[in-house]
């Protein structure tokens, strides 16, 4: 079903199709227009074709480049996976007249794409280098309703900016919450919506408070699916799941397949997992056409809530919870955690399941606690995640005060005031909040200030390792680069053990790393040969690529501002050096129970009444060695506990 007929013939199905030239007319007659539109109603898609075909991108930059759209995402799988439709639909090679860009991967080809998809965090760097961003005609921030920091820096900039280039359009998409908003931010920009179709779902609460989401999320499924025997053996309908992360969508689906196991000859089902870190194949595969007799259930992030559509989805479930960027105020850093929705994505979740026909929504929650315990509308995440990052640029950028940024809604001060004592802490700024020389070059690098520093440090002499610490840090910026299937889990952690670097899991990353790199040497160009040796040892080809893809922009990026590469005279250098970069996230032994490694605990060195420890994960979990005194870790997740993930020993 994906001939070029086909695919004309659904664009002209969609709803944005009908009302093409009215919107096309508001767009040419204002500077700002705020577009909304039910999910799958062709914003993504289709907007930034139309604003293509109708001549946006024939003016010429300063260069006599013709000007191009630029289209933001939210999320990097989405701006990949839009791009990669967009072009088949266009019916042009992805990365030429439409590409994407996502932090260290670059598929664009200059004087040839026209339609650019970009994660808001690209678009964002651009403006450090191009504050006019001259290239563009057109700007579509797609999704804004969902507020990332980004979204709102990015808000706040153009604000400005649109008078500086009176000829550039701005095109803000959104759902309806947060519209009005919009429009009153930029002098009441008109407000465009779609008019789309939308059938009635019905909602069912849980009648009680139930403590394990993931059990009564698979024993809905199969009670939705098993009516199916009763009902001619027809699917009618296929099932959304939403969950909060990779862990809980994969203990989902291996419940599912595993209940299903235990039954006698149930009806087909196929069972699609999706969360941003998993490969773009695999995920493409949630968009084949259905067939009548096979049902399939696809458990999903948050990223199923708008960016992302299924059709034929008649049934939702829903757990009412979200894994969402919190600032620790204990800590002043960020730490991922599960929290519930508001009302307004649960609204939202349950529509998923009316887009082709009536649905069904079950909630996994009480009535009351949706209508007495949720927020009304989400907490924007410039309201509760940590803004150094950001501030740091806006510093760059030279927003002095940022207390006069035009936010959309303003961080509470406390937020702000933490976020300027990091930067100042890790001397970024200094007492006066000018960005100091260290500050200033931090901003080259598109990573987190705390890694931006640790590169840095390893040019200098007293370090003395940039070529370790890029690998290192190339390896902390892809998706988890082991795998654990359930019925082979004791191999996989067998081999795991082989790359352990005692003390250490920066060292064995980098281990992990430098035998990677040793294999693609010795294969010579056999990608057989390589695919092998990460399925022996339990490694995910696709991130370790992408590790070495992003180790060669950082080299790139470190030649180009002429910084040494340094290799490392030993593993002191790189200890060290981790230890000058991460102070502000190290932690002290406390507690050890006797009955061996379990017990033990750890404080944080200088917030010290906060609990730490190590996760599961860390080769510091080995029981044959005692457990360090001091250790760095590169970030906190709370699940049960505050775990650190990523640890050293720096004894
Ligand atoms: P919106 O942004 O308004 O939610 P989209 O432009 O994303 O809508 O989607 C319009 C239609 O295009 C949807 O019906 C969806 O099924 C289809 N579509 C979007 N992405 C893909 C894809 N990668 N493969 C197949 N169909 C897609
Ligand atoms: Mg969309």
């Amino acid at each position: 079903s994906n001939s070029r007929e086909d695919i004309i013939q659904s664009r002209k199905n969609l709803p944005a199709f009908a009302v093409k030239n009215k919107l096309l007319q508001v767009i040419s007659e204002n500077q700002v227009t705020i577009v909304i539109g039910e999910t799958g109603s062709g914003k993504t898609t289709q907007l930034a074709q139309y604003i293509y075909e109708s001549g946006y991108t024939s003016a010429r930059d300063g260069k006599n480049n013709n000007k191009i759209i630029g289209c933001t995402q939210p999320r990097r799988v989405a701006a990949m996976s839009v791009a990669k439709r967009v072009s088949e639909e266009m019916g042009c090679k992805l990365g030429e007249e439409v590409g994407y860009a996502i932090r260290f991967e670059d598929r664009t080809k200059k004087g040839k794409t026209v339609i650019k998809y970009m994660t808001e965090g690209v678009l964002l760097s651009e403006l450090l280098t191009d504050s006019l961003l001259d290239k563009y005609s057109c700007i579509i921030m797609d999704e804004a309703h969902e507020r990332s920091v980004n979204t709102d820096i990015l808000l706040g900039l153009f604000k400005k900016l649109c008078a500086q280039r009176r000829d550039l359009k701005l095109i803000i998409t959104s759902a309806t919450m947060n519209a009005d908003k919009f429009s009153t931010f930029f002098g009441n920009a008109p407000q465009f919506t779609i008019p789309g179709r939308t059938f009635p779902v019905d909602v069912f609460f849980s009648k009680s408070i139930s403590f394990d989401y993931v059990d009564t999320a698979v024993r809905q499924v199969l009670t939705i699916h098993l009516q199916q025997m009763s009902n001619n053996n027809k699917n009618d309908g296929d099932i959304l799941v939403f969950m909060t992360g990779q862990e809980d969508i994969e203990a989902t689906c291996s419940l599912l397949e595993e209940k299903l196991g235990l039954l006698d000859n149930p009806p087909p089902l196929d069972v699609y997992p999706i969360y941003s870190t998993l490969p773009a194949d695999v995920q493409k595969k949630i968009f084949r056409s259905k067939s009548d007799s096979r049902r399939k259930v696809v458990v999903a992030t948050n990223i199923a809530e708008t960016s992302l559509t299924v059709d034929g989805i008649k049934y939702v479930i829903d757990t009412g919870l979200v894994k969402l960027k919190v600032f620790n105020p204990k800590i002043g850093m960020d730490s991922l955690q599960v929290i519930p929705i508001s009302a307004a994505n649960a609204q939202q979740r349950s529509g998923r399941a009316g887009r082709t026909g009536p649905g069904v929504s079950y909630r996994l929650y009480t009535e009351k606690s949706f209508s007495e315990q949720m927020y009304p509308m989400p907490i924007p995440e410039i309201q509760r995640a940590n803004l150094s990052n950001v501030l740091l640029m806006l510093k760059f950028l030279k927003v002095d005060n940022v207390s006069k940024f035009p936010f959309l809604d303003p961080p509470p001060r406390e937020l702000l005031s933490c976020s300027l004592y990091y930067l100042w802490s890790i001397g970024a700024i200094d007492h006066l909040g000018s960005l100091t020389s260290l500050g200033h070059d931090m901003c080259k690098f598109p990573l987190e200030p705390s890694l931006s520093k640790l590169i840095l440090l390893s040019c200098s002499q007293q370090y003395h390792c940039s070529d370790e610490v890029l690998s290192i840090v190339a390896m902390l910026s892809v998706p988890p680069v082991y795998y654990r299937p359930k019925e082979r889990a004791k191999e996989a952690d067998q081999s795991r053990e082989k790359f352990s670097i005692g003390g250490s899991d920066h060292l064995t990353l980098l281990n992990i790393y430098t035998q990677w790199e040793r294999q693609i040497k010795k294969s010579r160009g056999n990608s057989e040969a390589l695919t092998d040796w990460c399925n022996r040892n339990f490694f995910h080809k696709k991130s370790l690529m992408r590790a070495r893809d992003i180790r060669n922009q950082l080299v790139f990026n470190l030649q180009k501002n002429k910084y040494n590469i340094l290799k490392s005279r030993n593993d002191d250098d790189i200890k060290k050096c981790l230890c000058a970069a991460f102070f502000n996230q190290s932690a002290r032994l406390t507690k050890v129970n006797m009955s061996g490694y379990q017990g033990i605990e750890y404080h944080h060195l200088r917030h010290t009444y906060m609990s730490l420890y190590l996760h599961p994960t860390s080769v510091l979990n080995d029981s044959t060695s005692l457990a360090p005194t001091f250790v760095v870790y590169h970030e906190l997740i709370l699940t049960s506990k505050e775990y650190m993930n990523c640890v050293t020993s720096v004894d």
